[in-house]
């Protein structure tokens, strides 16, 4: 049976969305949700699915094998959280982008994995902006070794950056860390040249602010399941 908080509050996050975009002349098109359903049982993710959501994101490797045979076949899955190094080939097989890359280590990993599985998957390099200690993530000075490191991995398009602000009450006040993630794409698109062109930034209670400052990707967990048990 299809829930109608799901449908609602689906309705609820575009209306979100739009309304985020036209406040800085952005269109719907290119914010692109990823619904994360960690921690919430594949019956959830076919109502999800239902309304027409296509994009889905986990933190786990091990939660996502368990769950993804169990999921509609034509979905999207995102690798959103942490990759151990000993999960990564079980991650490439897995997903459709990694979200996490936070070492040279690891992008080099994903790519020797990916080419033994005879595929190219796109991944977007975690950057800890803030210079939070709790926080995953490459400091921004650690970025231009993972870029070089790159240039050699064929398996991997490396497509853009990702963030996750420090928590504050008032979600605004991440603005100027989204800024900040945007401000360096910009600086290591025109060192590189890589387009860098994904931002994936903005979570349930923060993705207007995200939205406003470039994000193409958000990541929505609880604004579309309610909060997790
Ligand atoms: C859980 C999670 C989200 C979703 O968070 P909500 O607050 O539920 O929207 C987004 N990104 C990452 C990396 C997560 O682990």
């Amino acid at each position: 049976m299809m829930s109608k908080s799901i449908q609602d509050n689906w309705e609820r996050i575009q209306e979100r969305v739009v309304h985020a975009c036209d406040l800085t002349g952005r269109k719907q098109n290119d914010v692109r949700v990823v619904v994360v359903s960690k921690k919430q049982l594949p019956e959830l993710v076919a109502e999800a699915a239902e309304c027409g959501i296509r994009c889905f994101g986990e933190n786990k490797v091990q939660e996502a094998a368990a769950k993804i045979p169990l999921c509609p076949d034509d979905l999207e899955w995102h690798l959103v959280g942490h990759l151990q190094s000993n999960k990564t080939r079980a991650a490439v097989e897995l997903f459709d982008m990694i979200h996490s890359i936070d070492s040279t280590r690891l992008l080099e990993k994903v790519n020797s994995m990916s080419a033994e599985v005879g595929r190219t998957i796109p991944v977007l390099l975690q950057v800890n902006v803030s210079g939070e200690i709790s926080k995953s993530g490459l400091a921004p000075e650690e970025v231009p070794a993972v870029l070089d490191a790159s240039a050699h991995c064929m398996n991997v398009d490396l497509v853009g950056l990702m963030t996750i602000p420090p928590f504050t009450p008032d979600p605004a006040d991440a603005g100027p860390v989204f800024a900040r993630l945007r401000e360096w794409r910009d600086v290591w698109r025109d060192e590189y040249g890589i387009s860098l062109e994904e931002l994936s930034m903005g979570m349930s209670y923060d993705f207007e602010i995200a939205i406003q400052e470039g994000a193409t990707r958000i990541r929505v967990g609880t604004a579309l399941f309610g909060e997790r048990r």
